[in-house]
C-alpha cells in the first residue's frame, strides 16, 4: 500500500475523518462510473491550506464553481452537475492520480505545473456536495481510474469508515 503525506498542515488542523474508505454517502463506485471507494474526507475549516501529498504534475483543475449543497440527501448531492466541485488532480510519476476536492475558487496553480510535496494547491471552500461540514475529499486512483487504498504519514488511526464510525462518529442519522 502506498503512503502519502497528509494533504494539509496537521500542526494547525486536527485530523478528523468524517467519511472514510467505503463510506456510505459517496465513497463507492458512483453511478457515473467514478470509483471513490478509498476516498477520505478530512473535516477542515473553510480556508484551510491544502498541500500536495506527493510531488507530481497538475493534470486537471476546476476552480470557478460557486455551486454547493450542504444537506445530506444523496439524490441532490450526487445529482449536482459536473463542474460543481472545485478540484485539483495531480498525476504522480507512477501514473497514479490524486484528487483534492471541494476547494475554494481560483487555485494558485495551473495545468501542467510541476508541484512539489507540501506545495499549496488551494484552500478548502464551498463547492460541490460538502454535506454539513466543510472538508477536503482526497483520493488516489490508478491510471485506469481504480480507487487505491492508501495510508498517510503521521496518521495511524483507522481509515475504513465503519471502523472510524464505531470509534468516534456516533452522530445521529449519519
Ligand atoms: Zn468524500
Amino acid at each position: 500500500m502506498q503512503t502519502f503525506g497528509l494533504p494539509f498542515n496537521s500542526a494547525s488542523n486536527q485530523i478528523k475523518i468524517i467519511q472514510g474508505n467505503n463510506g456510505p454517502w459517496s465513497h463507492k463506485i458512483l453511478k457515473n462510473g467514478q470509483d471513490s471507494r478509498y476516498a477520505v474526507d478530512f473535516e477542515l475549516q473553510i480556508g484551510a491550506e491544502i498541500k500536495a501529498a506527493r510531488e507530481g504534475t497538475v493534470m486537471g483543475i476546476i476552480d470557478s464553481s460557486d455551486t454547493y449543497y450542504d444537506g445530506n440527501d444523496p439524490v441532490i448531492g450526487l445529482g449536482l452537475p459536473f463542474g460543481s466541485t472545485n478540484f485539483v488532480a495531480i498525476r504522480h510519476d507512477d501514473g497514479t492520480v490524486a484528487y483534492y476536492m471541494h476547494l475554494a475558487k481560483n487555485v494558485p496553480i495551473k495545468e501542467g505545473d510541476l508541484v512539489s510535496k507540501g506545495q499549496i494547491l488551494g484552500v478548502t471552500g464551498l463547492s460541490g456536495w460538502i454535506g454539513d461540514k466543510p472538508h477536503l475529499h482526497f483520493q488516489v486512483n490508478n491510471a485506469d481510474g481504480v480507487s487505491l487504498p492508501i495510508t498517510f504519514e503521521g496518521y495511524q488511526g483507522p481509515l475504513e469508515h465503519d471502523a472510524i464510525y464505531h470509534q468516534n462518529l456516533r452522530i445521529e442519522g449519519r
